[in-house]
């Protein structure tokens, strides 16, 4: 289904006019559950969970949808729990569960949320693979020293010189592991791929989005064909030059 066609449709769900608000709410909910494998909690074991609006469930359902099966089906056999804390700040995600901190009227906060902690849920639902299979690779040049992870453009250190590549980033380079560069990387990924300049903190904000795949281009190629797995006709799709694809490639397959 296309994104405008899913929109509308759950827009109708969704319409208070039609049905009782709850019982529209309650749809869209076994929806999110029953495709995508995802529990919208509206009570945590704290007590702090409130309850969702419907522009949260709609950007939820879409954001999932345009994320993709290979994103989202390891969840329909082990449910992820998604809740929004009362409390504002941030996201965390572990043990099947993904707090979500109040993000106000700034729906945008749920959506980068999900992206990056999303993530962290995904890669961890399919047994970590970008950690077991592809993070040492050629051109995502992880290596682990005395039992930790190190990168040539680790947080806080200038990096060393070498032939290996970067994404532009400044000091506050959050990839400090294999599973925060992946979650920066995927939310990267849609926020370059959406022209979302403004949420590309704290990359360089005054060149174009897809800049970012110039120096990066294994991981924008391991994103796209690797962890979301998107097919050529997505939205997201974007093929970079033949000899960087090519390269790119043979990095992932090396
Ligand atoms: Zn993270």
């Amino acid at each position: 289904m296309c994104i405008k066609l899913l929109r509308d449709w759950l827009n109708r769900w969704l319409t208070p006019s039609q049905a009782p608000a709850d019982a529209t709410l309650a749809r869209a909910v076994e929806y999110l559950r029953d495709v995508y494998g995802v529990r919208v909690m509206e009570n945590d074991p704290k007590g702090r969970a409130r309850s969702w609006r419907r522009s949260e469930l709609v950007i939820l359902t879409e954001t999932l949808h345009l994320l993709g099966p290979a994103f989202y089906k390891p969840f329909l056999d082990t449910p992820l729990h998604i809740w929004i804390d009362r409390k504002p700040g941030g996201g965390t995600y572990g043990n099947h569960w993904l707090r979500i901190g109040e993000p106000g009227r700034d729906v945008s906060i749920l959506y980068r949320i999900i992206l990056h902690e999303g993530t962290h849920a995904s890669n961890e639902y399919r047994g970590w693979p970008y950690e077991t299979r592809f993070c040492t690779k050629p051109g995502l040049d992880w290596r682990k020293v005395g039992g930790e992870w190190v990168h040539p453009r680790q947080q806080g250190k200038l990096p060393e010189p070498g032939d290996w590549e970067t994404l532009p980033v400044d000091a506050r380079d959050v990839s400090t592991s294999p599973a925060e560069d992946l979650a920066e990387t995927v939310r990267y990924f849609v926020h370059s791929v959406r022209d979302e300049r403004e949420w590309l903190w704290p990359l360089d904000k005054s060149r174009p989005p897809i800049h970012l795949w110039d120096t990066s281009p294994t991981r924008f190629v391991y994103v796209r064909d690797h962890f979301l797995v998107l097919p050529d006709d997505h939205p997201w799709y974007k093929r970079l030059a033949p000899a960087v694809e090519a390269r790119a490639a043979a990095n992932l397959a090396g």
